[in-house]
């Protein structure tokens, strides 16, 4: 029963202790005494000094009163009616309310006293030795000191609950190797229970076919780091169940310092998933590099065969269809105003089918052999300019009939052969005057500009233009826009220019509005890609 409180304002000489008092500067003690005069005497000394007191006789009287809320340190007789000891302790002591507890002894009691502190108590005062101050300064303390351990048990609390948390397995090992925490991941993982893992050498956690020399060397530099920051230090092995399993396990240790030394904790990952992903990962990429080379293998076979079949048919073709043309020329040189109109007319049709197919048949052999010659030859570099002024050599009786005139600039050398050149330009330029209206005189620019690595060349006229909707088939084999009799040719001319720019990695295309002439862009490597 309470016999006495009291509550006082500040008191002088108080605010030395302000620093370890709780958030309020009135501390509120419950003095668990059986001898009124004494709890009267320390009632008055802590009076003064600003604190409030209250007193109970009992211990079950003080274990009632615990349970409610307003006192901040117990100040406790061991010796009271109704219990004796260091029980009286631990009976306050064991209802969990976080007081502290200060155990006020006799003489006598000293020894008790001492074993009551190593089970939990915050400090103990003899009594009638202590000054006053001393005594409210060990109660403050007291306080101070047992909301540091709650909260450090609260810190700790937490730590472990993450650490149970963890979605990985937690260890923590001393510096001879002896695991010295587990946690709850860990005994799933590993199979080891936290009683069973504790006390173990790390080594024995690791699979016995990696030699102990190895383990150890491992364990070496973990407790040899000098940096805490271990964390990005990822390693893999061997993991060991206690059935005898082996998993692969990535860890990284970091080290923490504890009042014994340092710890090395771990968290380690179970690795087995991302592994199996990994290797059928890499089973795919095997499969589908497998699969290209097969596949590149198989086009590189059916090249090779279309091109053998264009060169082996061309040259077969080549012979019947001189042998045609030799007989039509015969029966023309011999027979020609000898038979009647309609003969002499299919004998020039003869002679010009031959031609024709002639021409087809060289335009195709000519395009066959394109893909070969670019990738087997290191190409020399070409002078423009020179291919240019052959080619306009080349097409002079054509150049002539149609008055046609040229605008060329300053033309680059390029890694491509001269003779692929001259088929490029020769072919885009004769078509630049061809496609040009009977009445109208051919105006073509030719131009070359460097964009970074690559030469991008022009070829302007004023011609008859193509419709748009060409713009891709144009470049097709055979592919031709108007009938033989208005613009002769083969339709081989674009295919062979596209071949020749595309086996230098080079685009080409048009631009164009019927009527209003093209413009037949293409571009060329600028240097020679080197070689691997
Ligand atoms: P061809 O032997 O018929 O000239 P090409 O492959 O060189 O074959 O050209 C394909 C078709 O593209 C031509 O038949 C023609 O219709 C069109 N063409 C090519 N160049 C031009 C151009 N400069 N102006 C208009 N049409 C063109």
């Amino acid at each position: 029963m309470t016999i006495d409180k009291i509550t006082q304002a500040q008191v002088s000489g108080e605010t030395s202790l302000s620093a370890v008092a709780t958030q309020s500067t009135s501390l509120s003690v419950l003095i668990v005494e059986d001898s009124p005069t004494q709890a009267k005497l320390l009632n008055i000394s802590l009076r003064r000094l600003g604190v409030d007191v209250e007193w109970l006789g009992t211990l079950s009287d003080a274990l009632t009163r615990l349970k409610q809320p307003g006192i901040d340190v117990v100040l406790l007789d061991l010796s009271l009616p109704d219990s004796t000891g260091l029980a009286t302790f631990h009976r306050i002591h064991n209802l969990n309310v976080s007081i502290p507890i200060v155990v006020l002894t006799g003489l006598d009691d000293q020894r008790v006293a001492l074993e009551a502190m190593q089970s939990g108590a915050q400090d103990y005062l003899v009594k009638g030795r202590a000054s006053d101050d001393s005594i409210v300064r060990c109660l403050r303390y007291a306080i101070e000191r047992n909301r540091i351990e709650l909260a450090l048990r609260e810190s700790e609390r937490r730590t472990r609950q993450i650490i149970e948390n963890s979605f990985d397995a937690f260890m923590a090992i001393n510096g001879n190797g002896i695991v010295t925490d587990w946690n709850l991941k860990a005994e799933k993982m590993f199979g080891f229970t936290r009683n069973e893992a504790l006390g173990k050498h790390v080594t024995e956690l690791v699979s016995p076919s990696i030699p102990m020399e190895r383990k150890l060397d491992s364990l070496a530099q973990i407790i040899s780091q000098e940096s805490s920051d271990m964390l990005n230090t990822r390693r893999e092995t061997l993991a060991l169940r206690k059935d005898g399993s082996e998993f692969p396990v990535e860890y990284g240790f970091f080290r923490v310092k504890s009042k014994d030394g340092y710890i090395y904790c771990s968290f380690l990952s179970d690795i087995t998933e991302r592994q199996e992903i990994e290797r059928k990962r890499k089973q795919i990429n095997q499969e589908l590099e497998r699969m290209v080379q097969e596949r590149t293998a198989e086009l590189q076979r059916s090249n090779e065969e279309l091109h053998q079949f264009a060169k082996v048919a061309s040259h077969d073709l080549q012979e019947p269809l001189r042998s045609i043309e030799g007989f039509a020329q015969l029966l023309a040189k011999r027979y020609r105003g000898q038979l009647d109109k309609d003969a002499d007319e299919f004998i020039d049709f003869i002679l010009e089918g031959t031609a024709r197919m002639e021409q087809l048949i060289q335009a195709v052999l000519v395009h066959s052999s394109i893909g070969e010659e670019a990738e087997t030859l290191e190409n020399p570099m070409t002078d423009v300019n020179s291919v240019i002024k052959e080619v306009l050599a080349n097409l002079r009786q054509s150049i002539q009939e149609r008055g046609a005139t040229f605008q060329v600039g300053p033309m680059p050398t390029v890694p491509v052969t001269r003779s692929q050149l001259i088929q490029l330009f020769q072919n885009l330029i004769s078509n630049a005057i061809k496609y040009t209206g009977a009445n109208a005189t051919p105006s073509v620019s030719i131009s070359a500009e460097l964009n970074v690595n690559e030469w991008m060349f022009s070829i302007q006229d004023n011609g008859i233009g193509i419709d748009s909707k060409y713009a891709d088939k144009i470049f097709d084999m055979f592919a031709r826009l108007h009938g033989r009799t208005k613009y002769s040719g083969t339709g081989m001319g674009l295919a062979i220019c596209k071949k020749i720019v595309t086996a230098h990695g080079g685009r080409i295309w048009m631009e164009s509005e019927v009527g209003h002439g093209s413009i037949f862009f293409f571009t060329l490597p600028a240097k020679t890609p080197s070689k691997e």
